[in-house]
């Protein structure tokens, strides 16, 4: 199949390259696929799109007329791809249902340690030869609640993490995890009791009308002052504007944020002495209380392996058998929850 593979960075090239071998002639762009891109792909079977392309219902229609008849996602998220546009001009999309959830999991502790252990001001003192520690005491995480927004595949890997270091687990998602309640004692209840018992709360839901700003003024205002708030999920479930706030307020004593609800025009580009323009952006980064990092907790070698291999796999099956097993297909209950609303 011949595909032309949007946004490729250097981190992720030689593994579609080592995954695809001679099966497939794939051409690479580093353009962003978007209405003024779109074209690029004619003459292309297939395209092949990271969270940082845009799919609106335009860009569907532009694929469709250049013959585009798959569209394989090098994501679990398929929020930036007009999926029912796509579903009725015959357009087949798939996605990357699991890769590594551990590289997010961890990634996800990372931020967790890096904060309430002050890392970011330990390495700058240091670096000034200041080894005072008046300024860094942290706070242990055995013995505190840790609630968990979305206890999926990432976010049960994070939560059989959190168990091991002691911590109390509370949970909230549509679907409980039964396996996991056994494996990990964690308790589900709804979003209110959560942020209230909460001392540290990861996002790990999708994104999607349904979860849209879940995270705004009124739920920050339910949380426990000083909680520590996690999102390695989607940019926008939080509202920023009201994180800021809650930051401001006191309420949320550290932000970890992986992602960022305006990142598609900052993240995966190099602004090397420029200005970022983005208000909210400058905003978050300058806190010494927020780390903001730019939508890297997949980055590990097994994750980048994981997601070549399924993206060239899902490929293989549309090019043998027309049909492929990760294809994402929209029932008529999605439609209503997600676009009539
Ligand atoms: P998953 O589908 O295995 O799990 C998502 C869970 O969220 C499910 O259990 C689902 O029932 C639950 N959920 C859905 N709506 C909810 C709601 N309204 N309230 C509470 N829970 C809800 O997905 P996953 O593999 O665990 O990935 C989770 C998300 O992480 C992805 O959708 C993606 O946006 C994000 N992600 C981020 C990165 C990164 O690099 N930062 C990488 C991969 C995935």
């Amino acid at each position: 199949m011949k595909v032309l593979v949007y946004s490729i960075h250097g981190f992720d090239k030689t593994f579609l390259e080592h995954a695809a071998g001679d099966k497939h002639e794939l051409i690479f762009t580093e353009v962003s696929l978007n209405a003024e891109t779109a074209y690029l792909a004619k003459g292309c079977d297939a395209v092949a799109l990271f969270t940082s392309d845009h799919a609106s219902s335009d860009v569907v229609e532009t694929l469709h007329s250049n013959n585009i008849r798959f569209i394989a996602l090098r994501s679990v998220g398929y929020e930036h791809i007009d999926i029912l546009k796509a579903q009725s001009l015959r357009i087949k999309v798939a996605n990357v249902p699991s890769y590594s959830p551990y590289a997010i999991a961890e990634y996800t502790v990372a931020l967790l340690l890096s904060l309430v252990r002050k890392m970011n001001e330990t390495q700058q003192l240091m670096n000034n030869n200041n080894f005072l520690l008046d300024t860094l005491v942290g706070f242990d995480l055995h013995g505190k609640t840790i609630g968990i927004v979305g206890t999926g595949k990432i976010g049960s890997a994070f939560v059989k993490i959190m168990n091991g270091f002691g911590c109390k687990l509370i949970g909230c998602d549509i679907n409980e995890n039964l396996q996991l309640i056994k494996d990990t004692g964690i308790r589900y209840t709804n979003l209110k009791e959560l942020c209230q018992q909460s001392d540290v709360i990861s996002v790990n839901c999708p994104l999607n009308s349904s979860t849209k700003y879940m995270f705004n003024k009124s739920v920050f205002s339910q949380m426990k002052r000083g909680v520590v708030f996690l999102n390695t999920a989607r940019g926008g479930i939080v509202n920023t504007v009201d994180l800021l706030d809650a930051l401001d307020d006191g309420i949320i004593k550290y932000a970890g944020l992986d992602v960022y609800e305006n990142e598609k025009s900052i993240f995966f580009h190099d602004f090397t002495g420029k200005q970022i323009e983005d208000e909210l952006f400058r905003n978050l980064r300058s806190r010494s209380n927020v780390l903001i990092t730019g939508h890297q907790a997949f980055l590990t070698t097994e994750a980048l392996e994981g997601i070549a291999r399924t993206t060239i796999s899902n490929l293989d099956e549309w090019e043998n058998y027309g049909t492929c097993k990760n294809e994402i297909k929209i029932n008529f209950t999605f439609i209503k929850q997600n676009y009539e609303k």
